[in-house]
């Protein structure tokens, strides 16, 4: 028994069925891509990819990657996704971090990814391009549509995901095939997933989200999927009466209300809206269910844990909360200095337990050691809980602004910001204050032309906060610094402005 493999493949209900609808109009069946998964695991076998080596990969987003990933899982090995934004120099530590057994890479790098894997000693490279085309589909061709699957257990990896590296540098988190079936259990589950469901599939394959959200899900229900490179506000709302489920990240949603063609009648053949990855803003989440009537489900996880919590499914999903936590997992808050759990409704550390969280962090023992708080996996996330048992994330660990001996969250800061006439987005960071030891900063981006000044948002901001949270500068620039998955990368403001009150 492959404990992942069979569950996922025992789920799909003829081999007829579409799992993937192309943007060609054609579609691939279970059977074929279940077919192509025992082609590649029998190419992998032959070229010495043995159970627990690494299989690598670094490809624009076509259907053939949902077989490599199926793959990878059949011959027992770890699936090694890498964001396909990344240089060759990042790709140069990943490889030399995760020393996988074979990489496979986008044809337009095969050249310098050869010389790299002779230097770092990856024997085995393959290509694929985002047509699913390559020398790694003309090597399967030669190989059967059976496979006997490597038997592995919930224990054994699975897969090696790098986090987003919206903090620092990426670290891997190792999953196992535990972890991320009893996660795609609960959410199939908590989200209602059967086989009449359709899910619009516009997020990239190297993350949690779209990768083992999305595709685990959708396979695990017997599902179908329109799949699709690029999300394109447009065509997903041209696909909406044929489908039934978006899952997205906050800027699908935004990009989705800038459409007129959003509307209730567009949306009405939907049942679900799913959003996560990043903080939806509640103004988001009431602007959408006024224009379609569906409230937005948000839900809250992360790499080394996979998914934790998600509003209800039938219930009130709460705007600005991320919800429960999922059935199996144990949620804490709590104080950070003292390790204590917090009394209801304060502010502390998000810490989770349960059969999603990672054994740890690939090859860093001490920081694995670290990120553990009596058997919880401390998530870096500030949060609480309300009376109802919603949780809210207030922010990141790391962007909590200490400004003379105050505690200032971000996101309220923000919130204020963002409320002025003719701002479009706001970051405040902490930077190095001589009198303070941080200075809440403010990091604006304005509508053109709005003509705003430095002195007008601190006037909009007197008694609408408290003096010690408001911003001791404020900047404005034409867009905020973020990474592939569209997240804030606050340690770059901080870096920028690190000598601002020397
Ligand atoms: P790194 O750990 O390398 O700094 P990262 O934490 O951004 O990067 P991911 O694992 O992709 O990498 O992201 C998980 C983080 O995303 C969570 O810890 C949390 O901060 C944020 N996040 C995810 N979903 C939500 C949500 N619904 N609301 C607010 N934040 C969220
Ligand atoms: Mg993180």
């Amino acid at each position: 028994d492959n404990h992942l493999y069979s569950a996922l493949a025992s789920a799909a209900p003829s081999l007829d069925k579409k799992l993937a609808l192309l943007a060609d109009g054609s579609g691939v069946t279970y059977g074929e891509v279940l077919a192509l998964s025992a082609r590649l695991a029998g190419l992998m076998v032959a070229r010495g990819v043995k159970p627990g080596d690494r299989v690598a990969v670094q490809v624009e987003k076509s259907w053939p990657c949902l077989a490599l990933y199926l793959a990878t899982v059949r011959a027992g090995a770890v699936y090694l996704p890498l964001n396909t934004g990344y240089t060759l120099n990042e790709v140069r530590y990943f490889l030399s971090d995760a020393e996988p057994a074979l990489f496979v890479c986008r044809p337009e790098i095969e050249v310098e990814a050869r010389a790299l894997a002779g230097e770092l000693g990856v024997s085995c490279i393959e290509t694929l391009d985002g047509e699913g085309a390559g020398s790694l589909m003309e090597a399967a061709a030669g190989f059967p549509a059976d496979f006997d699957d490597v038997p592995r257990g919930p224990d054994d990896l699975a897969a090696i995901l790098y986090t987003s590296g919206t903090t620092g540098r990426a670290k891997g988190a190792m999953l196992s095939h535990g972890n991320l079936l009893s996660n795609a259990r609960a959410l199939k589950e908590c989200w209602r997933f059967t086989q009449a469901d359709v899910l619009i599939h516009a997020l990239p394959l190297f993350h949690t989200h779209g990768l083992f959200v999305a595709v685990n899900i959708v396979l695990l229900s017997g599902a179908s999927m329109f799949f699709r490179a690029k999300f394109d506000p447009r065509e997903a709302i041209a696909l909406m009466d044929r489908a039934t489920c978006l899952m997205g990240v906050p800027t699908f949603y935004t990009r989705l209300l800038d459409q007129p063609g959003l509307t209730r009648e567009a949306a009405a053949h939907m049942r679900l809206f799913v959003s996560g990855s990043a903080p939806l803003l509640e103004e988001t989440h009431r602007a959408f269910r006024e224009r379609t009537g569906h409230a937005i489900l948000e839900r809250y996880g992360m790499t080394e844990t996979c998914m934790n919590t998600s509003n209800p499914y039938e219930g009130e999903r709460i705007a600005g909360t991320v919800g429960f936590p999922l059935p199996g997992v144990s949620l804490r808050i709590t104080d950070p200095a003292t390790g204590a759990e917090c009394a209801r409704g304060e502010i502390g550390m998000v810490e989770v337990k349960g059969p999603n969280v990672t054994k740890g962090y690939w090859r860093m023992p001490e920081k694995t050691a670290s990120e553990f708080h009596d058997g919880f996996f401390v998530t870096g996330d500030l949060g609480q809980i309300d009376a109802s048992g919603y949780l809210r994330i207030v922010g990141r660990g790391k962007d909590l602004v200490i400004t003379g001996g105050f505690n200032v969250y971000p996101k309220e800061v923000e919130g204020e910001i963002d409320a002025i006439d003719g701002v479009v987005e706001s970051a405040v960071v902490g930077v190095p204050h001589p009198d303070f030891g941080e200075g809440v900063t403010a990091v604006v981006v304005a509508e053109k032309n709005a003509g705003l000044t430095e002195q007008a948002v601190l006037q909009a901001l007197e008694g609408r906060l408290a003096k010690f949270k408001q911003p001791k500068r404020v900047f404005f620039v034409e867009e905020l610094p973020r990474n592939t998955m569209g997240k804030v990368q606050k340690n770059i403001l901080r870096d920028s402005y690190k000598d601002i009150y020397r």
